[in-house]
């Protein structure tokens, strides 16, 4: 990896040098928490004009709403104009900026942090790691290169991405390197049971009820994907707003559906916007799920991509479908 230029880059900048962060559209406990650590870390180093942002509505999910750092976020029309370095956290192609993609021309410096796989190589210097299980490894890396200390709102920061994304430290990826770097993270005094129970336990009321919902419609089909079983189910605008609900809620339902038994390939499609859907796939390790996904448009891990599909629920499953089913992933 780059390591040297991206070292260089950032030692290169003035305490006055604009600095723009961004991480994907939609922002979950990785893209949040790794971009927030790292402008924590920035700010450390004694950089003072610091913005982090992402692309479309300015809606922080309320699990991360209290992360520390979150005074540098601004919405995407507050982002800097023409910033010095642009920094990017988790986005592994360009079509997930948005419109912020126009920052990148302007940016004397783009350096993307990183671990899909699907990552096209968008930055002018790309620290992307596909086997790192989240992009808060790279980030905390950079971090340790430009001789940046932990300390416990950084902690908490990387804490909660590296905790989402190993889905608490149960998924592939989860080495001794990740658990080295939680027990280097928890040192600094974080609560990683406090952090839990604020990330993944807290819940409205309503979430319960259309988690039942949507849970309580799902499809087995048993001889999908060669044999190996698909379980999938889906969730409206409607739903949500039948039970005054916000997206976030919906982000991690997928982990019920993966776990039935009898499916080796979850989905998920969750409606964004009247016939457009955010379609989260699962594999429990004999099927590739990104390559359905970059076949699709969209990106993702080995065992967990996703993708924007279009039309009805059954003909986005479909189209999954005939692809676990040809020659993309025998
Ligand atoms: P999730 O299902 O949790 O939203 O996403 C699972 C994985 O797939 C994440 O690593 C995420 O970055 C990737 N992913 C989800 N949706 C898309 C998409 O529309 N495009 C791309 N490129 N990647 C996606
Ligand atoms: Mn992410
Ligand atoms: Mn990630």
């Amino acid at each position: 990896l780059e390591w040297a230029a991206a070292v260089d880059a950032i030692r290169a900048l003035g305490p006055d040098d604009e600095v723009q962060l961004i991480c994907h559209v939609n922002p979950d406990g990785d893209a949040l928490g790794s971009m927030l650590g790292f402008a924590l870390g920035l700010r450390r180093l004694g950089l003072t004009r610091l913005r982090a942002t992402f692309p479309g509505d300015f809606d922080v999910p309320e699990p991360y709403k209290g992360l520390p750092g979150s005074d540098l976020l601004v919405p995407e029309h507050e982002a800097y104009r023409a910033p010095a370095l642009v920094l990017i956290f988790d986005v592994a192609a360009e079509s997930r900026l948005g419109a912020l993609v126009e920052l990148l021309p302007v940016a004397p410096v783009v350096i993307v942090l990183d671990h899909h796989a699907s990552n096209t190589g968008f930055g002018g210097i790309n620290l992307v790691a596909p086997r790192a299980a989240a992009t808060s490894v790279v980030a905390e890396a950079l971090l340790t290169r430009l001789g940046v200390p932990l300390d416990a709102e950084i902690a908490e920061c990387l804490y909660v991405a590296l905790s989402t994304d190993t889905g608490s430290f149960k998924f592939d990826l989860t080495t001794p390197e990740v658990h080295e770097l939680a027990a280097r993270l928890i040192a600094t005094g974080i609560s990683p049971a406090e952090i839990s129970r604020r990330i993944f336990d807290t819940r409205p009321f309503g979430a319960m009820k259309l988690s039942g919902e949507v849970l309580g419609r799902a499809r087995l089909d048993a001889g999908a994907a060669g044999g190996r079983g698909l379980v999938w189910t889906w969730a409206t605008q409607a739903d949500l707003e039948r039970h005054a609900q916000k997206p976030y809620v919906l982000e991690s339902l997928i982990d019920p559906v993966r776990s039935v038994a009898e499916a080796d390939v979850a989905v998920l499609v969750k409606e964004m916007k009247a016939g457009e859907w955010a379609v989260s796939l699962r594999s429990k390790g004999a099927v590739d799920v990104s390559k359905v996904a970059v076949a699709l448009g969209g990106g993702g891990h080995r065992l967990a991509a996703g993708f924007t599909g279009h039309g009805s629920p059954e003909e986005v499953v479909q189209q999954v479908k005939d692809l676990l089913e040809g020659a993309l992933t025998q």
